[in-house]
């Protein structure tokens, strides 16, 4: 933190304090750099996008792929014991989650209702499917709470990049801020 940094690192590094020096406004050219470099996470933490979404779907962080995120089965960490992520990255984070388990849900009955009928198809649709149906309804919401609030972190850091800081530096392959941007062309 001491460390005298350099002016390539000087540039990269804490921009608000940068900022906060000046007494004018920098010239446009001059803030361009320090504008935020959105690199997708899947860059920054060098690992596909099915492989996040994997990791949702079995309730692990999506960034990590740490465990140990659920105390219980409704009690969760604010953040991952391994990466240091906080979940609910913005306010309302989990309604999103609410979402993706509606549909997951709404899905598998859709399939065991489509299958079954499909299968029987001449004969009348068993009876039992309702019942069937109804479990999955009443009980399915329950079973895919902690994947559904994985998933739907994982669907977030998808479309919206790591933030500076968001997680523990060395589970970061490229960081906006730490290396410099690669020039493209
Ligand atoms: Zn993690």
């Amino acid at each position: 933190m001491a460390e005298p940094p350099g002016n390539r690192e000087r540039a990269g590094k804490d921009p608000s304090r940068q900022l906060s020096h000046r007494r004018v406004p920098p010239h446009p050219e001059q803030h361009r750099p320090r504008v935020r470099r959105e690199i997708p996470t899947t860059r920054q933490l060098g690992v596909g996008p099915t492989r996040i979404l994997l990791r949702g779907t079995i309730a692990r962080c999506p960034a990590c792929g740490g465990g140990h995120v659920f105390r219980r089965w409704f009690l969760m960490e604010d953040r991952c014991p391994s990466c240091t992520l906080h979940f609910e990255r913005v306010d309302g984070h989990w309604i999103g989650s609410l979402g993706a388990n509606t549909v997951v849900v709404f899905g598998v009955m859709f399939v065991v209702l489509f299958s079954t009928v499909m299968i029987s198809y001449p004969d009348t649709t068993p009876g039992w499917l309702l019942w069937v149906l109804l479990a999955i309804a009443l009980f399915g919401p329950v079973l895919f709470f902690p994947p559904s609030r994985m998933l739907w972190t994982a669907i977030d850091i998808l479309m919206r990049p790591l933030r500076d800081g968001e997680i523990d530096p060395r589970y970061v392959a490229v960081d906006p801020y730490r290396d410099r941007p690669v020039r493209q062309g």
